[in-house]
């Protein structure tokens, strides 16, 4: 169901910014499609939303969406993971990505590496050896392989974000000293599953740890189709609100965003789970300035979101 303006917790998604939501078409169900969820977060009074997409740039439905639902106020916007069938991990396909959409500013916002075509996700679903060959991965010395070096090149020259992806918490602390060394400012990390150790790492490297709604959810305790025909459950199953609160502390909320990473079917749209997640965060202690900072000022900063309706929200 999509919450009412006087469902508890809504409070918290005025002016906010949901940077992760998968409402793009996909080969499993969808809760929304992106114009559904773009009205929803307007509804809502949200600030911005980010559409993840694992099979093409999501600058393009951004685009498209901002063309047609723009005057409802929602910075949409979008970017490239760089999956097998969206190009892979290329120089090419991120260099187009950061020059593709209807205009100035409607390019790819972040350039991700792979989410489930990571040696570390594919070891997890029992992928073949075949398969495991062709993932992305950080080698134990740590050294970034190309082409993503001359990627992050890219990503720093054009000042979007650079997303690590679904890799290790390791792998993920050398790829963000790696961009940082190549001038990148802006890094996201997917941290809701790292250990403390390899978070606070990450953001004394001046990256962004994100933490999402859906690895707290049912949607963990079944096989989905994520990427191509094999069903895999999330790794790892459901946590618990008081473990990834740990982690976010690790992170500090000035460092530390929070998303719903919603858009599949079994579970609620966007908006619904967002509200849920600001209400576990409420429960596990963070005040509401400590919310605001995490699913408003830290995402803004990170993605470039202008000041929308920030002003009618403080
Ligand atoms: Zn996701």
């Amino acid at each position: 169901m999509v919450p009412s303006a006087s469902t508890p917790g809504m409070q918290y998604l005025a002016g906010a910014i949901d940077c992760h939501i998968h409402a793009p078409p996909h080969i499993n169900g969808r809760s929304v499609t992106v114009f559904e969820a773009v009205r929803q977060a307007a509804a809502a009074g949200m600030r911005a939303i980010g559409l993840m997409d694992n099979f093409c740039n999501s600058a393009g439905y951004a685009a498209l969406a901002m063309a047609e639902l723009g005057h409802l106020g929602v910075d949409v916007f979008g970017g490239l993971i760089m999956q097998p069938v969206a190009g892979g991990v290329t120089a090419q396909a991120a260099r187009t990505a950061l020059s593709y959409g209807y205009g100035p500013g409607t390019a790819a916002r972040f350039i991700s590496l792979p989410t489930h075509h990571t040696r570390f996700v594919a070891e997890k679903e029992g992928r073949s050896p075949a398969y495991l060959e062709t993932t992305f991965q950080v080698p134990h010395n740590g050294v970034v392989p190309d082409p993503v070096p001359e990627i992050m090149d890219m990503v720093a020259e054009a000042d979007a974000v650079f997303d690590c992806g679904h890799v290790s918490g390791r792998e993920a602390v050398a790829l963000a000293a790696e961009a940082k060394r190549r001038g990148v400012a802006r890094v996201r990390t997917h941290c809701s599953r790292y250990t403390p150790d390899d978070i606070s790492g990450i953001v004394e490297l001046g990256g962004y740890a994100e933490f999402c709604f859906f690895p707290l959810t049912h949607a963990t305790t079944v096989a989905l189709t994520h990427v191509d025909q094999e069903k895999h459950r999330s790794t790892g199953g459901p946590m618990t609100m008081d473990d990834m609160a740990e982690r976010i502390r690790a992170a500090g909320t000035a460092h530390a965003i929070l998303s719903s990473d919603c858009g599949v079917y079994i579970l609620p749209p966007p908006v619904e789970g967002f509200r849920e997640f600001m209400l576990l965060a409420e429960a596990a202690g963070f005040t509401p300035a400590e919310i605001r900072q995490m699913n408003t000022t830290n995402p803004a900063t990170l993605f470039r979101v202008g000041p929308g309706r920030l002003a009618h929200a403080a």
